[in-house]
């Protein structure tokens, strides 16, 4: 059984899939999380993404893998553990301009397809109900409006101490929203067979209810 989960930045994927993952007992997999490793390669190394080809070089030796400690997921970058380094903005912004280059996106695909062959998953990304794993038995695309996504990143980067502007917070939303719709190579869209949630209005475990009654159908 895989669970695949789409939906733009902030709607709350990974709380989500994580929660819901938990319930189950499947492996919960943030493909995001990925795509913030390679990012996070690039950065570190300071290289220049609009030359593909150059990126495709780069990239190739690049070893990503994913390993779960204590039920948490860590990402391996070359053998380091980076994962307390992906959730930064500068990550963040690079990852969704580097998984529009098509040579990122094939790096990631056999080993998020290979996961959900070995496993249960719940997997959140952009194009797992999409292109990933067409064939997953419960497809959601969820989502929030921009404002609510906002205000939830918000709190979450105040509750850590840190000082934030919601209104800087929204624009980035809007920014990654549109970048992700609008690329050519696995653009965010809803699958067909997807559930739509909007979850503006909703409580984390009304969501996860939502998604496991829809494994029971
Ligand atoms: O979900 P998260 O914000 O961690 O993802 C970071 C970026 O990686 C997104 O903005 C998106 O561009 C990209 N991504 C993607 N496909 C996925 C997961 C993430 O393109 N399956």
């Amino acid at each position: 059984m895989n669970i695949a989960i789409d939906g733009p930045a902030g709607a709350g994927k990974s709380t989500i899939a994580k929660k819901t993952a938990k319930e189950l007992g499947y492996i919960y997999v943030d493909t995001g999380a990925m795509y913030r490793g390679i990012a996070l390669y690039l950065l570190e190394n300071d290289i220049d993404i609009s030359d593909a080809g150059y990126v495709e070089k780069k990239i190739e030796p690049v070893i990503i893998e994913i390993k779960y400690e204590s039920d948490m997921q860590q990402i391996y970058l070359n053998g380091n553990n980076v994962t307390s380094k992906l959730r930064e903005e500068a990550v963040g912004n690079m990852a969704s301009k580097s998984s529009a280059l098509p040579c990122v996106r094939a790096k990631l695909l056999d080993l998020q397809r290979q996961l959900a062959k070995d496993y249960d998953v719940v997997m959140d990304g952009r194009d797992i109900g999409t292109n990933i794993l067409p064939d997953a038995e419960v497809k959601v695309y969820l989502t929030a409006s921009s404002k609510v996504r906002a205000r939830r990143r918000y709190d979450e980067i105040i509750a850590k101490g840190e000082t934030a502007d919601i209104n800087v917070i929204e624009a980035d939303i809007i920014t990654r929203d549109k970048q992700d719709m609008e690329r050519e190579t696995a653009p965010l869209r809803q699958a067909e067979d997807a559930v739509y949630i909007d979850s503006s209005d909703m409580t984390i475990d009304e969501v996860v209810a939502t998604i496991i009654r829809l494994t029971k159908k």
